[in-house]
């Protein structure tokens, strides 16, 4: 149990002051309880932003081990890293087909997810120009109005259907606007326009849900499900509880640990004032490794925290570039000492929680946890 002040972790280099620790067994067994949810359905991995923060190196090697073979990432560059790491996976990549990149696509053997007509037109030129069939997806809007073929071109597409011939249609999908709402009448409506502006095209695969359109139920599953933040133990939905566990785990270093007397202030201006004689510990993590700065306080709304030993300590004044200042005046001067691990993400604080915390969500709390964190990893076998 991290915590304790004499615990010295052999496997982390010396003077590590921050580490991730990412369960690639977790990852895997997640992957597997979301893939048997969603059955008869495939289930695919969204592995994006270097998978969520953890390191694309390793957990790709570890969800294509558990069977998963279909990969979501958002960036072609991102393609060419999954194509290293899964070579018999099939790779879709969500920002579609930007002009010039079709001879990475057929290199790498990933595919775009067409998102216009001017797209389509393009992809359907290179298949000729290289007597090829390229395979890709099609991305149709139906609601969120940000990528994605709006109603009038899908008609287009039907009613000229020789600018999908020379496309080989792999895929066609939808992505839901507010799925973390279960009881969301948007979710349904957005179900019914994908179906029925999918009717209208060749018959191919369908995908509609991520993570938390899973929770939504079978009608939503499709052909093809597409999980991210809940394969990394997030819970995306608002309202009911996703059947993954966390996989990561976040500490930081105590570098420091003070007694202030009343009236003192600590931090950048000022801004929060001990109105008792406080204890103040100084944590090696600041907004450089992703801490928001929104946590700061006092800030208007919730705070900020930290735990030691499953106890909640709040952040006092500004959250800075490299440091995080923490009220432990409540803790007993046992738990928190130079040299301790503050739980940043954890048992007691979980991305959720850390993402209420700074006003924003879990999913950009755990992808903008910088490099600076050491990764440390367990199974993956
Ligand atoms: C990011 C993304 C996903 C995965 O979403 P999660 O909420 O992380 O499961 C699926 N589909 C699309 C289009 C995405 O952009």
């Amino acid at each position: 149990m991290i915590g304790s002040r004499q615990q010295h972790d052999a496997a982390l280099p010396p003077g590590t002051t921050g580490v991730i620790r990412i369960d690639l067994d977790r990852l895997a067994a997640n992957w597997r309880v979301l893939a048997a949810l969603g059955r008869p359905a495939e289930c695919a991995a969204v592995v994006k932003a270097d998978a969520y923060g953890l390191g694309a190196i390793r957990c790709i090697p570890a969800l294509a081990t558990a069977g998963c073979g279909t990969f979501f990432v958002a960036r072609l560059e991102e393609a060419i890293e999954v194509r290293a790491l899964a070579p018999d996976a099939v790779i879709y990549v969500l920002d579609g087909l930007l002009p010039g990149a079709e001879h990475v696509y057929s290199r790498i053997r990933a595919r775009p997810v067409l998102s216009s007509l001017e797209e389509v037109l393009a992809f359907a030129a290179f298949g000729r120009a290289t007597g090829s069939r390229p395979a890709a997806a099609l991305h149709i809007c139906s609601g969120l109005n940000r990528l994605g073929l709006p109603e009038t071109d899908v008609l287009t597409l039907s009613q000229e259907p020789g600018r999908l011939a020379q496309i080989d249609l792999q895929l066609i999908m939808s992505h839901l606007a507010s799925a973390d709402a279960g009881d969301d009448p948007r979710n349904a409506q957005q179900l019914a326009t994908f179906q029925s502006l999918r009717s209208k095209l060749p018959v191919a695969p369908a995908s509609l849900a991520a993570s938390d359109g899973m929770m939504l139920g079978p009608a939503y599953y499709c052909d093809l499900t597409r999980p991210g933040y809940a394969l990394y133990g997030g819970q995306p939905s608002g309202s009911l509880r996703t059947p993954v566990d966390p996989v990561v785990t976040v500490h930081a270093r105590v570098l420091q640990v003070r007694d202030i007397a009343v009236g003192a202030s600590v931090g950048y201006s000022g801004i929060w004032t001990a109105a008792r004689p406080s204890r103040i510990a100084t944590i090696a993590a600041g907004y450089a490794d992703g801490i928001p700065r929104s946590g700061s306080a006092p800030n208007g709304c919730e705070n900020g925290a930290v735990a030691f030993s499953g106890i909640l300590a709040p952040v006092v004044g500004r959250v800075s570039m490299d440091l995080i200042t923490i009220d432990v005046t409540d803790l007993e001067p046992e738990t928190c000492q130079p040299g301790d691990w503050a739980e940043l993400i954890g048992p007691t604080i979980t991305l959720e929680e850390a993402g209420r915390r700074a006003g924003t969500i879990g999913y950009e709390i755990l992808t903008r946890l910088s490099r600076r964190f050491y990764r440390m990893y367990s199974g993956g076998g």
